[in-house]
């Protein structure tokens, strides 16, 4: 109580006794906003709100200069204490929003883990986590409902109605629950103004309530034909059946349940009580109990991980309990729909081409229990199971499972903590984790388990490293060389089919002018233009304007622009040249922007009525096709040239995901890979499948360059319209973090060092329109980048129009 005597400036003596037995009374709100601020709020809750307000739920209130009104979310509704304000001080909640919680106890434990970690507020991770049409209840109507009054029983034994008014009470006398008065009437087969009636005369009574008129399509489930697990897939679901049925054995050596590495937000994440304080959110350090474990399933492509994944939900499934699978949004297709359909009753599918109605029905049917598994891309992690079982993420490796906007988490982070507070498994499974999962499993934070096989003894496909740097065909401008063209003559002769990747799209990703060397860039974006046939205009891949292609060079006037370089489209045009007349399609994102051509598509390949399949990631991932038997990556160095500390990582991944598109049936399958970098590690173990020998390697490279995983890394980017004044604040801002983790330093000692990298400019250097300098945070302990940031944040915020990002853990360096 004496912060009181100087907060205020009329200062007032402490309590009496009375006052504080009064105070006792008094209930508070704990209100996040949608503000990247750390802290809670308290306001008094008015008694003519407290019936209807519960942590979760969203409330009004007024805040910051003249009191305008906010909204955030109650996440504690607690009694006053001591160590609050003076209740008299405190301003009071205006209204409550939400009629029920959007959010229950565990998830808001969660989600302030989410703040803490990721350095954003809580109230913009509560906002964010809940989907808009949630919140906005989408989908649903307020109809009147109505049930039988007492006096409407009297009347009803009586006998001395009309038949229609008898009908309506006797009808509503057969139930328990109010009935929606439109579909009343309908059963009744009387008007409205019977019902209106009977409301008047006091013999029904009527309430509001909410209903939707949605039904939803489950879609078509296949039916299934057993297999029989391999002696690989039982051994790795021996191991996950032991983890979810928490054998102690299991148990992660070195820590303690409780410990103070044990979970986020012990407190709050106990079912679904009311919260009566803060959930308390004790370290961030990495949790580890006994019942808390994380599988990183590392299993070759072909291996059958899906069905693994599969039965392990069939186990918590048989106990009543639900289970979140996270996949790319781009392996959310039918073929990965249906399986799910065709093992479980209740599937929810969460993608991002949900309507909010349809994402806020969802939401509720697996709030009510009614849904077995949700399957759905990075958000689905905050899906509100009752009873959860079993989170699984499939093709770990992913970088969309990070979001690049605020909150900037990332799922298998979020999915971690999540598990370990239900005290449930996470499975993490990839053919190429990453390797940060990987150097988390030798280090026994996860447990590894593998399967080094394919399903059916097949084996891997034979993978050939084409070096084309002295190719004739390559050197003359075109994108397939000598190798890959016969390899696929031959291939299409035994009436195989053929996949070809290349992951740029567009037809040339470069306009080029030979006078004077300069290309066409976005006139918002340091980034070159690609030419887009199909549309006659030149695209800008990051910002998405379009232009016209110049008659001559903006910068010198001559006039015989050349496009240059190769992406899908012109990759299409080269091989309908060289194939004349073999059936084939293209694969990107604009060639699939209309809803069901990615299926049709699919199925069309699937039948054999097309023979070569080209395109981008999309073709990268999953399908399962028995007739492939060639695939060709077109340029393998593409994602190598990028600057960015994970190149050879994601080149790795790319080509050994792509690479195990083939070769799934006794008709066998090889990979060509054309590359003008052949010696490189991340190409040249791709020949022999041989990710453990990779990661070696770039594990040892990233020690030694003190890069992730053996450090955290969070990366600071300043943006704004003018570039000189974007570099004198990256500058200053640099310095003040660099002053500030030298004093942190000196006081918490050495091993809480934090490196300041930089300022730079960012990759690309403009985006939208605005300059981007960027600079590094990097610690051993990511606890000490947040409190590094806490003590500078204030200091260092720009004026504006300029920004400021943080962004922990960052996969994204562009
Ligand atoms: P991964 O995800 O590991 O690449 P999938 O889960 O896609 O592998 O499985 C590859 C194929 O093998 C699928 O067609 C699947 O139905 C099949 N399959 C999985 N397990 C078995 C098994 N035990 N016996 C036979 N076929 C299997
Ligand atoms: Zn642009």
């Amino acid at each position: 109580m004496q912060s009181t005597l100087f907060d205020d400036d009329t200062p007032t003596p402490g309590p009496m006794p009375w006052e504080e037995a009064a105070a006792r009374d008094v209930v508070v709100a704990d209100v996040a906003l949608d503000r990247p601020l750390d802290d809670a709020f308290s306001y008094v809750v008015p008694d003519g709100l407290r019936d209807d307000l519960q942590a979760g739920q969203r409330v009004r209130v007024p805040f910051g200069r003249g009191d305008k009104t906010a909204v955030g979310f109650a996440v504690a509704v607690r009694p006053w204490t001591a160590a609050d304000r003076d209740p008299r001080k405190l301003k009071s909640v205006a209204a409550v929003v939400d009629p029920e919680p959007l959010v229950d106890g565990p998830m808001l434990g969660l989600t302030k883990w989410i703040a803490e970690y990721y350095l954003c507020g809580w109230g913009q991770v509560l906002t964010s986590v809940v989907p808009a049409g949630v919140k906005s209840q989408a989908g649903t109507r307020l109809y009147k409902f109505v049930a039988i009054a007492d006096d409407g029983r009297k009347a009803l034994e009586i006998g001395s109605l009309r038949p229609k008014q008898q009908a309506v009470l006797s009808l509503l006398a057969g139930r328990d629950e109010p009935w929606r008065a439109d579909k009343l009437a309908a059963s009744a087969e009387c008007g409205s103004g019977v019902i209106l009636n009977l409301e008047k005369k006091g013999l029904v009574e009527a309430v509001r309530l909410r209903d939707d008129n949605l039904t939803f399509k489950e879609g078509p489930a296949e039916p299934h034909t057993a297999v029989e697990l391999t002696d690989e897939q039982r051994a790795a679901l021996d191991a996950i059946l032991r983890a979810i049925r928490g054998d102690p054995a299991e148990a992660i050596p070195g820590r303690q349940p409780g410990d103070a590495s044990d979970s986020p937000g012990n407190s709050s994440d106990r079912g679904n009580e009311r919260l009566t304080a803060l959930p308390d959110i004790r370290g961030l350090t990495p949790p580890g109990s006994p019942t808390s474990r994380t599988i990183l399933l590392h299993g070759v492509t072909g291996s059958g991980k899906t069905e693994v994944y599969i039965r392990a939900i069939e186990e918590v499934v048989s106990y009543g309990r639900q289970a979140i699978v996270l996949v790319p949004e781009i392996s959310l297709t039918p073929q990965t729909i249906r399986r799910f359909r065709s093992r479980f009753k209740g599937v929810a599918v969460l993608h991002s081409h949900l309507t909010d109605a349809e994402r806020h029905h969802q939401w509720r049917r697996i709030a009510r229990g009614e849904i077995q598994v949700v399957v759905g891309a990075r958000s689905a992690v905050f899906a509100p199971t009752p009873r959860l079982g079993l989170i699984v993420i499939d093709e770990e490796h992913e970088t969309s499972f990070k979001q690049d906007t605020t909150p900037r988490y990332h799922a298998r982070e979020v999915a971690e903590r999540r598990a370990a507070a239900a005290a449930v498994p996470l499975i993490l499974g990839s053919a190429t984790p990453t390797l940060e999962s990987w150097r988390r499993a030798a280090t026994g934070r996860y447990r590894l388990v593998s399967m080094p096989s394919r399903v059916d003894d097949l084996p891997m496909p034979p993978v050939t490293i084409v070096d084309v740097r002295n190719d004739p065909q390559i050197k003359k401008g075109h994108a397939i060389g000598r190798v890959l063209e016969s390899t696929m003559r031959t291939a299409l002769g035994d009436d195989g089919q053929v996949i070809l990747f290349l992951n740029v799209r567009g037809h040339s990703p470069a306009v080029w002018c030979p006078a004077c060397g300069a290309s066409l860039k976005c006139l918002d974006c340091d980034i070159t233009l690609t030419w887009h046939k199909d549309l006659r205009l030149n695209l800008c891949h990051s910002c998405g304007v379009e232009s016209e292609v110049p008659r001559s060079c903006p910068e010198c006037g001559h006039t015989g622009l050349k496009f240059v370089g190769i992406g899908t489209q012109k990759l299409e045009a080269e091989v309908r040249a060289k194939f004349a007349g073999v059936p084939l399609a293209r694969m990107d994102s604009d060639a699939m922007k209309k809803p069901g051509s990615h299926d049709e598509v699919l199925s069309a390949f699937r039948s054999g009525d097309l023979k070569i399949l080209l395109g981008t990631q999309m073709i990268a991932k999953g399908l399962d096709f028995p007739n492939v038997t060639l695939v060709g990556v077109v340029d393998a160095d593409t994602t190598l040239r990028q600057p960015d500390l994970r190149a050879s990582e994601r080149t790795f991944q790319l080509i050994a995901q792509v690479a195990g598109r083939t070769g799934r049936s006794r008709r066998g399958g090889r990979v060509l890979v054309q590359s003008s970098s052949p010696a490189e590690p991340a190409i040249r173990l791709t020949r022999d499948h041989d990710y453990v020998t990779f990661a070696r390697g770039e594990l040892a490279d990233r020690e030694v360059q003190a890069a992730p995983p053996f450090r955290h890394v969070a990366r600071l980017v300043i943006r704004g319209p003018d570039e000189a004044a974007v570099r004198r604040h990256a500058v200053a801002v640099t310095d003040l973090f660099r002053d500030a983790a030298k004093s942190l330093a000196s006081k918490e000692g050495p091993a809480h060092a934090v490196r300041v990298l930089g300022p730079a400019p960012c990759p690309i250097t403009r985006l939208k329109g605005l300059w981007r300098f960027h600079a590094q945070l990097s610690a051993a302990d990511p606890a000490d980048i947040g409190r590094l940031w806490r003590a500078t944040r204030e200091r260092a915020a720009p004026p504006k129009p300029l920004e400021m990002v943080l962004d922990v853990d960052a996969v994204s360096m562009r």
